[in-house]
């Protein structure tokens, strides 16, 4: 089936404007730049919906200027602190608890929902945009991950249409303009060769295992190209990044991951590729920000100015290409295994990569821990029936968090708190 072509029905370029906008992880690293694009051209949207975490402080700011009508937050706390902060006579609805961001994502008043939450938090309030017939901007790649073909399903049903915000989705769906997605008999796209992720390779691109070993949070917090949020950056060090993107192109543009190659560029300026069967690759060239998938996204089909700089081949560094080692970095290859095992062991590779960032941000476990852990539960992991649905999804999500946590505590030697910094 030509999953591409089917999420993307004829009416989706007829969105007009100003596009009614609910952002969901508005505080965050996309958030932020979401805003900063609305802010550039505030003609285009009417913010309706604000929602952001536990960070009070920058969803009243935001609110503030922008002066949405519902906001949400995760707990009361902070429910309590934002409306203390929000200016006298706005007294916006204030929307608290996870079943909020659902709530957000599904807005009557919406008709464009960018969902920018972090990790598997955002799959419920993605799922409820689907459902609703949304236009979604979707930087939530956490969300195919674990309920892909929920998500598709959802999509088809209301009418629903997804615009990948991740900038290798994003190049990918630009390269595919103008591609009729000419199928055979049984759905398969008989033109589309092959898609190329490019990789940055992260910061600990050419290092050896070593180094690997004794690596510090901060050092995976410091990528060469992008500035984004804590736990992205580290999947970045990882490659899990990339392998969760690979599961996510096999999700938007309907091919097997057979046909998903991964190439790392450590310059960032190729943002992916698409090959024909003539041969002929398509690529997306930009430079490392954001604010061009993302506005892309909002405006699309329309293309507008984000006053920025923009790329100078003339001055820029030569681009290189390479294979990735899949020997150093495990992720990629765990992530492409799983997508292979079952429909729901990308729940627990997500769900074990989750457990495991985390830790390796707090000291607990070391950076060559994170595979070793997601490699654990993905042996643990019982495939779930083929048309399960969010419910059993989330319970295996649960269940991996749970018992990736327990194997930790029960290690009788921990693994050394790395120690060297750079
Ligand atoms: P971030 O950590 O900077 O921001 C996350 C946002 O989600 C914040 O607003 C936070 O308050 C909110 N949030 C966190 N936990 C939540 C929960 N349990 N319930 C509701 N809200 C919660 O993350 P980010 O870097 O902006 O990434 C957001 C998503 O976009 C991720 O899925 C990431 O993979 C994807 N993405 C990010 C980038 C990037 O450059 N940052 C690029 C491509 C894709
Ligand atoms: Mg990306």
């Amino acid at each position: 089936m030509k999953t591409y072509i089917s999420l993307w029905p004829a009416h989706a370029a007829e969105l007009p404007f100003p596009r009614n906008l609910a952002i969901l992880g508005s505080t965050g690293s996309i958030g932020v730049s979401a805003l900063s694009v609305v802010a550039r051209h505030p003609d285009l949207f009417r913010v309706v919906a604000l929602a952001g975490g536990r960070n009070a402080r920058r969803l009243a700011e935001q609110a503030t200027a922008l002066r949405p009508g519902v906001l949400a937050v995760l707990d009361a706390a902070t429910a309590a602190e934002l409306k203390a902060l929000l200016p006298v006579g706005y007294h916006p609805e204030i929307l608290v608890g996870p079943t909020a961001f659902e709530t957000v994502a599904a807005l009557p008043g919406a008709d464009l929902v960018l969902s920018a939450i972090v990790g598997a938090a955002g799959f419920l309030p993605t799922l409820a945009a689907a459902r609703a017939g949304k236009r979604i901007a979707l930087a939530n790649k956490e969300s195919l991950v674990l309920g892909g073909r929920l998500i598709r399903a959802a999509c088809r049903a209301s009418g629903a249409v997804i615009l990948p915000v991740d900038s290798e989705h994003n190049a990918i769906f630009q390269a595919l303009a103008g591609h009729d997605g000419a199928h055979d008999d049984t759905g398969n796209d008989t033109e589309l060769a092959k898609l190329l992720l490019t990789a940055s390779g992260g910061p600990f691109h050419g290092r050896d295992a070593a180094f690997l070993a004794a690596v510090t949070p901060a050092q995976a917090l410091s990528h060469p190209n992008w500035s984004m949020g804590p736990k992205i950056s580290v999947d970045s060090a990882t490659l899990m990044n990339k392998g969760l993107e690979v599961i996510e192109a096999c999700h938007l543009f309907g091919l097997p991951v057979a046909q998903v190659e991964v190439l790392v560029h450590p310059q960032s300026i190729v943002h992916s590729l698409v090959e024909y069967v003539d041969g002929s690759q398509l690529a997306h060239l930009g430079l490392p920000d954001m604010r061009i998938p993302i506005a892309h996204c909002l405006c699309y089909p329309k293309r507008v100015s984000l006053g920025m700089p923009r790329l100078n081949l003339a001055s820029a560094a030569s681009l290189t290409f390479e294979a990735p080692d899949e020997t150093l970095f495990p992720c990629l290859g765990l992530a492409k295994a799983a997508y292979g095992a079952s429909h729901s062991h990308p729940v627990a590779l997500n769900a074990a990569n989750e457990v495991a960032v985390d830790l390796f941000l707090q000291g607990r476990i070391g950076f060559l821990d994170i595979p070793r852990l997601i490699e654990a539960a993905l042996a643990r992991h019982t495939a779930l029936p083929e048309n399960c649905g969010a419910a059993e999804l989330l319970a295996a999500d649960a269940a991996t968090r749970r018992e990736t946590l327990a194997s930790v505590s029960n290690e009788t030697t921990r693994p050394a708190q790395p120690t060297r910094e750079e």
